[in-house]
């Protein structure tokens, strides 16, 4: 991932590599140029384009490979790939950096570059077109341009200073503009640089985007590597350019002096490089300046520490001493050379041709202020604000400026976090506390921890005895479980003892029924034998009324008497038996009613069971639903005494 939220800029963070360890912010000359960030808890820090200068520093000090940087190597190779007219100029650095360098020249040119321009050449003009500033134009101090980053640095971050920026263009553009002016070269042109910074030069509109490519040696280098290229099978070949002065020793610090001097004489010129002085300098130079003081004639200043011959696009694996070791060795080609030795004294030669042949404003070259994204200043309020969050309330603790955030100061810090370019958790001292703090808030916790134990052990105490009160009342229950179930066996019992009863009822009341019809059947014969008496007593009463007229009017004739005497007899036993039938059904009757009686009791006590045995019901009934009532009493208790204990 590169760059995340910035687009496709010249130097990037690779996301996944970055540790977080703030080095890259420690060693950047610019305040801003980074941004820290979390991403999934981590601590990433990515480069902030708009205030960034290019100087490579980042890169250099990354010990994980999080930063690198783009460049125009691809498309250059394309665009040749494809048949574009292009020339190539070679910063002088490629001597010390590629010891083979003239391969290099023999590869370029297979490859189908046009002309191959040592930028030496481009470095004898610029030193030309300084010296006829300085002598011509009365500036009286100028800040050397031949390094973009510091120019980068000028245009962005100390604005002040651009009207000391030497007016002249850098050594690679003095040379592109001869080939485009001079020679009339038309192909788009490459420069083969040192340099992350001569991008920005590149595509200044300043510059007229007279160069196209820049492809720096690192790159070139990767890019040789990953396509199997093997210089060795490529022919060594010279430059096409006419032939420099001392231009080649540019690229080692003070390389400008030494050819200033080498004209001008011991004039004074302020000599500075690398990223821990270059700025600081800068500062120093712009209090001067504000204050009147005097300023050197020429500040001969570079962005990297050991000039371009270790440049921020160079591999800078090269030992210092090999560098010198190059450059002597070309130095002894360079006086053995036919070409050279035409233009013996080669710069003072050169630039009598210069003088008759460039125009100076032809290599005049301006600047412009280059917007950035401002930085606010807090006010003490508003320092102090933050000083607080970063747990910092004391004057010494705001000045412990271990610098492990990546600023040198806490107070630097500060201004960062209120910039939002920083985070308080990036603060060693913050997280200490931080710390200190966590562990203040878990002993409190233990302590509240023990307090809580205490109280559960006295909770647990009283659980204990709730526990038994409970067990008490869920016993309770289970009596009145119990009961209830007895109750309910009882009702059930009293129920089958009531249907029981009431079919003995329903018994005895069939029983009646057939005794009723009985005592009906009975009644009717004792009113029929009772006829039958009444109907012999009326005949009997005849025959005796008979018997007496026949007796008397007939003696003689008794005989008829006899009979008639006879037939009242049987008529007279015929009545006893009738009588005596009559009797015997009467007593039939009484038994009957008496039976009926006693049933109809029966029918009663029975009525009365089925009475008692209801209201035994009702009873039971009664006490399951008290009993109900005090279940429902006991368990709302408990639930009660839970929810409490829970509490
Ligand atoms: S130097 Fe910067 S980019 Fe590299 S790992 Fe550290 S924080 Fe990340
Ligand atoms: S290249 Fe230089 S200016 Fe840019 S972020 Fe890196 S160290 Fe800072
Ligand atoms: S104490 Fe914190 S803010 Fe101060 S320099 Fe160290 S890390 Fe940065």
């Amino acid at each position: 991932m590169e760059n995340k939220g910035f687009g496709a800029e010249t130097i990037f963070i690779i996301e996944e590599n970055c540790q977080g360890c703030n080095k890259c912010i420690r060693n950047c000359p610019v305040f801003g140029a980074n941004v820290s960030y979390t991403i999934d808890g981590a601590t990433k820090v990515r480069v902030n384009p708009k205030m960034c200068i290019h100087c490579g520093k980042c890169i250099d000090v990354c010990d994980h490979n999080a930063r690198d940087y783009r460049d125009d190597t691809e498309r250059f190779f394309q665009d040749l790939q494809q048949g574009k007219e292009i020339s190539v100029l070679v910063a002088p650095a490629a001597r010390a950096n590629f010891p083979e360098y003239k391969r290099v020249i023999g590869y370029l040119k297979e490859a189908g570059a046009h002309l191959v321009y040592d930028v030496s050449f481009g470095a004898d003009i610029t030193v030309w077109a300084y010296l006829k500033v300085m002598a011509e134009k009365g500036v009286s101090s100028i800040i050397a341009q031949p390094c973009p980053v510091i120019v980068n640095y000028v245009e962005k971050h100390n604005p002040v200073l651009l009207d000391y920026l030497a007016p002249v263009h850098s050594p690679m553009l003095c040379a592109a503009i001869y080939l485009r002016k001079y020679q009339g070269c038309r192909d788009r042109l490459a420069f083969l640089s040192p340099c992350i910074g001569k991008s920005d030069e590149i595509r200044d509109t300043n510059t007229e985007k007279i160069v196209t490519y820049n492809v720096t040696f690192k790159k070139l280098n990767a890019y040789l590597t990953m396509k199997g290229i093997n210089l060795n099978e490529y022919p060594e070949r010279e430059f096409d350019d006419p032939g420099c002065g001392l231009g080649y020793v540019f690229p080692r610090p003070g390389g400008l002096r030494e050819n200033v001097q080498a004209i001008a004489g011991k004039i004074w010129i302020r000599q500075v490089e690398g990223q821990e002085e270059a700025y600081h300098y800068l500062h120093e130079y712009r209090r001067r300046l504000e204050r009147g003081k005097k300023l050197p004639p020429l500040v001969d200043i570079l962005n990297c520490p050991y000039g371009c011959n270790k440049g921020t696009g160079t591999n800078q694996e090269v030992d210092l001493d090999d560098i010198d070791l190059a450059m002597e060795a070309f130095a002894q080609e360079k006086s053995a050379d036919e070409k050279s030795r035409k233009l013996k004294n080669s710069s003072a030669k050169l630039f009598k041709i210069f003088n008759k042949e460039l125009k100076l404003d032809d290599f005049y070259r301006r600047y412009k202020k280059v917007e950035v994204q401002p930085l606010m200043e807090p006010t003490p309020e508003e320092y102090a604000a933050i000083f607080l969050k970063l747990h910092k309330d004391t004057p010494d603790s705001q000045k412990i400026n271990c610098s492990a955030c990546g600023y040198q100061t806490c107070h630097e810090m500060a201004r960062a976090i209120f910039n939002q370019l920083d985070r308080p958790e990036d603060c060693m001292d913050y997280n200490r506390k931080e710390v200190i703090r966590e562990n203040l808030r878990l002993e409190e916790k233990n302590r509240e921890i023990e307090r809580m134990l205490a109280e559960i052990t006295q909770l647990s105490d009283e659980r204990q005895q709730r526990a038994a009160e409970l067990t008490r009342r869920i016993h309770e229950i289970t009596i009145s479980m119990e009961q209830v179930y007895r109750g309910n066996e009882q009702a059930a019992q009293e129920i089958e003892k009531i249907g029981s009863d009431v079919g003995e009822v329903a018994e005895y009341a069939e029983r009646l029924r057939k005794l009723v019809a009985e005592i009906n059947d009975n009644v009717d014969r004792f009113t029929e034998a009772t006829g039958d008496i009444l109907g012999v007593a009326r005949q009997t009463k005849i025959l005796s009324l008979n018997a007496g007229i026949e007796a008397a009017r007939s003696g003689e004739h008794g005989k008829g008497f006899n009979v008639l005497a006879q037939e009242i007899k049987r008529l007279a036993e015929e009545s006893q038996n009738t009588a005596e039938e009559a009797l015997g059904n009467e007593e039939a009757i009484q038994v009957l009613v008496v039976k009926v009686f006693e049933i109809s009791n029966t029918i009663d006590q029975k009525m009365a069971a089925v009475n008692m045995a209801i209201k035994n019901i009702a009873a039971i009934i009664q006490e399951f639903i008290a009993q109900g009532e005090e279940m429902v009493a006991a368990t709302t208790n408990i639930v009660h005494d839970y929810t409490r204990n829970q509490d």
